[in-house]
């Protein structure tokens, strides 16, 4: 199975819905190790794809994916800008003349998470988004090596992005504002691992709804 850019709408929807939903949470999350801005930071990002949606939907993936990457550069501010303005120009370059299916989305995925890595200066276990990214990147990886069906791949996905997310808790913070708070860092989940996580999870519903629903 493959996927098109005719998706991008509904992600990109359901994205800024429990982003939205869930905007108290990550900026209280925020306002305890930083400075509370992470979430109106991402909405304005996400208000920026939302009136572009349709232009994406007609486009290649490779494109598609360089034009959200140029627009959350520009729109998002803060840490979380340049790191996913950097997370979707990785995208776009991996993605060049590929079909996205789960196995070339594996090795895309993991393309981005490297370049995030690289440019945030940071590795998994110090409390930042690279917390839930890097777990799930690494079980593509694993899961397209296997023939495990996608709907399985889906579930353990949203298991694994929200393990990650928890995972964050009782880190000390190394990268990033929180890292200022040093021990201090310790006991809160961190807001951009929040977001990464809820915004995952809305793609995979998205995604299985699309598998377990008839075309
Ligand atoms: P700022 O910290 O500039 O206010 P945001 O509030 O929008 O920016 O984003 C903060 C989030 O960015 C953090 O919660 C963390 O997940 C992520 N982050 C910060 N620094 C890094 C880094 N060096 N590498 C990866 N992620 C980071
Ligand atoms: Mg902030």
């Amino acid at each position: 199975m493959s996927f098109t850019p005719a998706l991008l709408p509904s992600l990109i929807e359901a994205i800024q819905l429990v982003i939205e939903a869930n905007a108290e949470e990550v900026s209280a999350l925020d306002q305890a190790i930083g400075d509370g801005d992470h979430v109106t930071n991402l909405q304005r990002g996400l208000e920026a794809l939302m009136a572009e949606r349709v232009e994406l939907s007609e486009m290649d993936w490779a494109a598609a994916f360089q034009k959200m990457g140029m627009s959350l550069m520009s729109s998002v501010g803060g840490a979380s800008g340049s790191l996913y303005g950097t997370l979707f120009l990785a995208l776009s370059k991996a993605a060049k003349d590929q079909d996205l299916n789960l196995h070339s989305f594996a090795g895309i995925f993991n393309r981005g998470v490297d370049a995030v890595k690289q440019r945030g200066r940071a590795v998994a276990g110090e409390k930042t988004m690279l917390d839930v990214y890097i777990p799930v990147a690494d079980y593509l990886q694993t899961a397209a090596s296997k023939s495990v069906p996608l709907s399985d791949v889906l579930a353990t996905v949203a298991q694994v992005a929200i393990a990650g997310m928890e995972s964050t808790r009782d880190m000390l913070a190394t990268k990033g504002r929180a890292s200022f708070l040093e021990e201090r860092s310790r006991g809160h989940i961190d807001a951009g691992a929040k977001t990464g996580q809820l915004m995952i999870c809305a793609i995979v519903d998205v995604l299985t709804k699309q598998l377990t629903t008839p075309a």
